[in-house]
């Protein structure tokens, strides 16, 4: 069984009197959000914790404006996330400056929102209004594959103002438990990437800690050119129709072995409610792996292509991305040294210690890097993961265990 997450985007109509009153309630949520940043701006040593947030401001935001309960909380979960990615980057030695809410937009729970099948009702700065959601007619789009689906739950919805056509839209999120046969459309506001480094020792190693090793796949070849190099040295006819019979299979036998490698890729990026998978570029792997053969590339190749097309068909997206010292990085606390990778296997960070095996530590960051390509600004509205062992971690290095 997976969660799948996907997010529906439906335009609101709203009536002008209700329009009105949207707009008093961001521009309070938006003061509420700005007003924890600033209280914790007041601190040398921010503060990021939600609780310790809650106690300083909680009462100071419900006093001033008309916010409900559960929207000031909204406020003051945004303003924590976006203090934390700020902490986060400095320790990491990296320009940040203090947020700044400007963004037309509040984040809805289910205590301060109801969802109906065809419209919704929103806390307001003057209680309830209800805003109809304008739908296309049923069939191949998401609002009918989500939204109008009983396997799908509503877990929550971000109301966005769209300045350029004046109008609302709600982008709702939804669950299922289903078994892992998803249809391809996404627009997903939830999305968690699946790291995964190639290499020679370990072919392949995903950023949850699967490994498959490449020794079967090295010792195969090396059998095989061993016997082809004998039949070349007799230089008859008939042994060079031996070697061409058996490259093909040869070359069949490692496709279906890379087949059920990339089947299980897949797998695991389904296990892990993944909707990405992240690869390094191919593009110049030759120059950047040491001791690589043209058989090597030859195969990463067939392996990428068979996981993109496996994933297409499960509805995830399969990338390559720049292999910017992967291999230098440390997934854990960001620094990047050429001593950091010891040798071949190990990894070892000089400034925090972390200790894994290498591949597996290319793999997270492979994976980090694809995070942090769409990670436009600290306080965006998407929430970005990282698949890993148990669990997730954001690009802002907020970690969840497994199941949440
Ligand atoms: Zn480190």
């Amino acid at each position: 069984m997976a969660e799948i997450r996907r997010t529906v985007i439906v335009k609101l109509d709203v009536t002008d009197s209700d329009t009105a009153l949207l707009h008093e309630t961001i521009d309070e949520y938006l003061w509420a959000c700005n007003y924890v940043v600033d209280d914790a701006w007041q601190d040398d040593f921010k503060p990021t914790s939600k609780t310790k947030l809650h106690d300083r401001t909680y009462a100071d935001v419900r006093e001033q404006t008309h916010l409900q309960a559960n929207l000031v909380q909204s406020a003051r979960n945004k303003a924590a996330e976006a203090i934390k990615g700020v902490v986060e980057r400095w320790k990491q030695g990296e320009q940040a400056s203090k947020p700044h809410f400007t963004t037309p937009s509040i984040r809805y729970d289910k205590r301060s929102a109801t969802f109906h099948d065809d419209h919704v009702s929103l806390s307001t700065v003057d209680g309830r209004i209800d805003a109809e959601y304008v739908l296309p007619p049923e069939g191949g789009n998401p609002h009918t594959t989500y939204l109008r689906n009983d396997d799908y739950e509503v877990t929550g919805a971000t109301l966005q103002y769209r300045e350029t056509t004046d109008t609302f839209f709600l982008h709702i999120g939804t669950k299922a438990e289903m078994e892992a046969e998803m249809p391809d459309d996404s627009d997903t506001e939830h999305s968690t990437v699946l790291g995964v480094d190639l290499g020679i020792e370990q072919l392949a190693v995903t950023s949850t800690g699967k490994f498959w090793s490449g020794g079967y796949l090295n010792h195969r070849r090396r059998e095989y050119e061993r016997i082809r190099g004998d039949l070349q040295r007799t230089g008859t006819e008939s042994a060079h129709r031996t070697i061409e019979r058996m490259g093909d299979r040869e070359t069949r036998w490692v496709e279906d072995y890379l087949h059920r490698i990339s089947k299980a890729i897949v797998q695991e990026a389904i296990a892990h409610n993944c909707d990405r998978i992240a690869f390094e570029e191919l593009i110049g792997i030759r120059e950047r792996l040491p001791g690589i053969k043209k058989f090597h590339t030859w195969a990463f190749r067939r392996l990428y292509d068979y996981v993109a097309y496996k994933a297409d068909a499960e509805g995830i997206e399969t990338t390559q991305v720049g292999p910017a010292y992967t291999s230098q990085r440390c997934s854990k606390c960001g620094t990047t040294l050429q001593e950091n990778r010891r040798s071949q296997a190990r990894f070892c960070c000089q400034k925090c210690g972390y200790e894994a095996h290498a591949d597996y530590n290319a793999a997270k960051n492979i994976g980090f890097r694809l995070l942090r390509a769409g990670q436009k600004s600290p306080h965006g509205g998407a929430t970005r993961h990282l698949a890993l062992k148990s669990g997730t971690l954001t690009v802002n290095g907020e970690y969840s265990p497994a199941g949440q």
